[in-house]
């Protein structure tokens, strides 16, 4: 709607103000001049550029917007000799006008601040010396040194040196996060106080934040079901009143009014019937919801998915990733036939391809253990089960026992019984039908997940599920752990089971959330009313599918973000009841009881800005996360992964 920049915009804003007040002086004054004055500044600075938008639009894309109308009423205002009222319309229309562009401006820009922290150059470590370079110039593989209080360029992995790491631009987490070698640092993150190398993962632009943020701001220009019936209704709407309008001064004509008084009539009711306040409701809302979101580290993909999310009753959460830490731990590991080094080297070689938090946990015991994995090729990933690659003869594989299913191998040894007690993720390697050894591998529920969940709970949610791939003793073992019941763990799901569950659950209870990382949920993700991922922790895929990404692994943000959702509902209700019960009263007046033009103008205008700051408020109301739990320590896709 804005054709203005934003500055020109609110310099004639101000102008009209200007003019409205010299208007107003000089008619109290009793000084024609400057009463006549005013009014010419207030109908040029205030009428002129709405009405070149009002016939851009009916010249461009056939609408007959609402911009048309407030002209149109103001003209006729003047024409009946009421010029005062036409001018209080056009500064107030404008005044309106220009918040809203402030309101839609700045939820972009909350976004946008987002990218705008990375810093142009960055110090790059060729053989003994350090030289300064365009930060864009990095590649991959590069060594990048990073001084105390430097921000970070591109995603990478620290190779020496320790410090804390402030993510807060990333996950609005306020509290730095310690980081040592093999540990991600992100684009745009501030490291603090270490002397750092960091090895560059991928050129700027490329970083996971970057793709996320694109993601998020190309699909935010899709507009809420909401906001689309209300641009539907605002446009026919337009057309019904500016019809009514020249009917009623029919109407008051054959009363036997004198044409002035019947188009005096007619404009006042023109004023009172337009939707301005309707129209604008909606938006003023979501844009101010999108904005706070943004700033507490929740991207939603436009305004549907807040709406959406406010109306969601029931959620199912993965579990490896999205419940538990992506900080999974090898615990044990027992190698049949060939001594441990060499097993480890051939999994880490072959989970060197894998984005699954198992495959990080295996490639940090080798990084502990000193070992260097042996190289593996042609690599495919089986969602749920786990991977396979070539080497040698027989395809060398690793996953869990419906992987070595797949491969015609028997996992019932004696060698793997101790490992099998512990109610911990087993991963075994085999080649072929042989099994070369198994780890077992020990993930922990995040610190965010129980106070997450307990706050969900205490907002309404009354459903919630946990479905993972994972075997049962471990589903049991984490679920119990976080207080679900028995019937609330579905174990051993492959990723057409979730879809199906959260298909099952949308049908018994409403709208159903999901909230997973990994590629496995990436259909479940879809199915769900709201996917959420758990963004820059997760897989593309994961991203991709959602509706809602969370940059920051704090679960309690997902109930803010819930509670976010259901306050925006809520102020889109207030606001739509208001403007049209407003609506209402004014036509009735203005057809039945000889409202007066000023205060058809005053109702009229004044309603619309009310609906605005009332949607406004939003932005005060900040998603804010436990400051004590998961210290924002964001796991990126691609984290510390060897080009094997
Ligand atoms: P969740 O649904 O809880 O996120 P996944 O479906 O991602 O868990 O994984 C289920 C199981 O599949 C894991 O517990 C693991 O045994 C196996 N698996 C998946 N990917 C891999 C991999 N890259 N390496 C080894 N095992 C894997
Ligand atoms: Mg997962």
């Amino acid at each position: 709607m804005p054709a203005l920049p934003a500055q020109t915009d609110t310099a004639l804003t101000a102008l009209t103000l200007v003019g409205m007040a010299a208007a107003l002086g000089g008619w109290i004054g009793g000084a024609a001049l400057v009463e006549t004055g005013g009014l010419i500044v207030v109908y040029l600075a205030g009428g002129v550029p709405a009405t070149v938008r009002a016939l851009g639009a009916l010249w461009r894309e056939r609408v007959l917007d609402i911009d048309l109308l407030m002209v149109i009423a103001a003209i006729a205002a003047a024409a009946v000799g009421a010029p005062m009222e036409g001018a209080v319309l056009l500064t107030l229309f404008s005044l309106s006008n220009t918040l809203e562009n402030r309101a839609m401006g700045r939820a972009r820009r909350a976004v946008e601040a987002l990218m705008a922290l990375r810093p142009d150059t960055a110090l790059r470590r060729d053989g003994d010396s350090v030289h300064e370079v365009v930060a864009a110039d990095l590649r991959p593989g590069d060594i990048v040194v990073l001084r105390p209080g430097a921000r970070v360029p591109v995603d990478g992995e620290i190779v020496t040196g320790e410090g804390a790491i402030d993510e807060a631009t990333i996950t609005g987490e306020s509290m730095p996060v310690r980081k040592g070698p093999g540990a991600a640092v992100h684009e745009a993150t501030v490291n603090l106080n270490g002397v750092l190398d960091m090895r560059v993962a991928r050129a700027i632009g490329q970083s996971t934040v970057a793709r996320m943020i694109r993601l998020v701001t190309e699909a935010q220009a899709a507009r809420a079901p909401s906001e689309r019936f209300s641009a539907w209704f605002g446009q026919r709407y337009t057309v019904a009143v500016l019809g009514g309008a020249i009917l009623a001064f029919g109407v008051f004509l054959w009363l036997g009014r004198s044409p002035d008084e019947a188009m005096y009539r007619a404009a006042t009711l023109l004023v009172a019937a337009s939707p301005c306040a309707i129209v604008i409701s909606v938006p003023a809302a979501i844009l101010s919801a999108l904005s706070a979101a943004a700033r507490g580290g929740v991207l939603f993909k436009g305004g549907g998915a807040i709406e959406a999310l406010a109306a969601v009753r029931a959620f199912a959460f993965d579990k490896t990733g999205t419940l538990t830490t992506g900080q999974a731990e090898v615990t044990q590991m027992q190698a049949i036939a060939l001594p441990e080094a060499d097993f480890l080297a051939r999994l880490a070689g072959i989970e060197a391809h894998s984005e699954h938090p198992i495959a990080e946990a295996v490639r940090r015991e080798v990084v502990r253990r000193g070992v260097t994995p042996v190289p593996v090729a042609n690599v495919t990933a089986f969602p749920s089960e786990g991977i396979v690659g070539e080497d040698g003869d027989a395809p060398i594989w690793a996953g869990n026992p419906r992987m070595a299913r797949r491969m015609a191998a028997d996992t019932d040894l004696p060698e793997l019984s101790r490992l099998n007690e512990a109610a911990q993720t087993m991963v075994f390697l085999g080649q072929g039908r042989r099994i070369l050894g198994a780890v077992a591998v020990a993930d922990r529920p995040r610190a965010s997940a129980q106070p997450g969940l307990t706050a969900l709970r205490d907002g309404g949610v009354r459903h919630i599920a946990m479905m993972t791939g994972d075997r049962r003793p471990v589903a049991d073992r984490i679920g119990r752990e976080l207080g679900f019941s028995q019937d609330e763990i579905h174990a051993d799901l492959l990723a057409a089971d979730k879809v199906s569950l959260v298909a099952g659950m949308a049908g018994e209870r409403g709208g159903v959330a999901f909230v997973g990382d990994g590629v496995n949920d990436a259909a479940a993700l879809a199915r769900a009313d709201v996917g959420i991922a758990m963004g820059a922790a997760g897989s593309e895929v994961a991203l991709q599918a959602a509706d809602v990404a969370l940059l920051s692994e704090d679960l309690t943000r997902l109930a803010e973000a819930h509670r976010l959702a259901r306050r925006t509902a809520a102020i889109i209700r207030q606001n739509l009841v208001f403007a049209i019960g407003a609506m209402v009263i004014l036509v009735l007046g203005a057809a039945f009881f000889e409202l007066p033009m000023p205060v058809a103008v005053i109702g009229h205008e004044g309603g619309t800005l009310l609906v605005v700051l009332n949607g406004l408020r939003l932005l005060g109301d900040p998603i804010r996360g436990d400051r004590r739990r998961d210290k924002g320590t964001p796991r990126f896709k691609g984290d510390a992964a060897p080009a094997a």
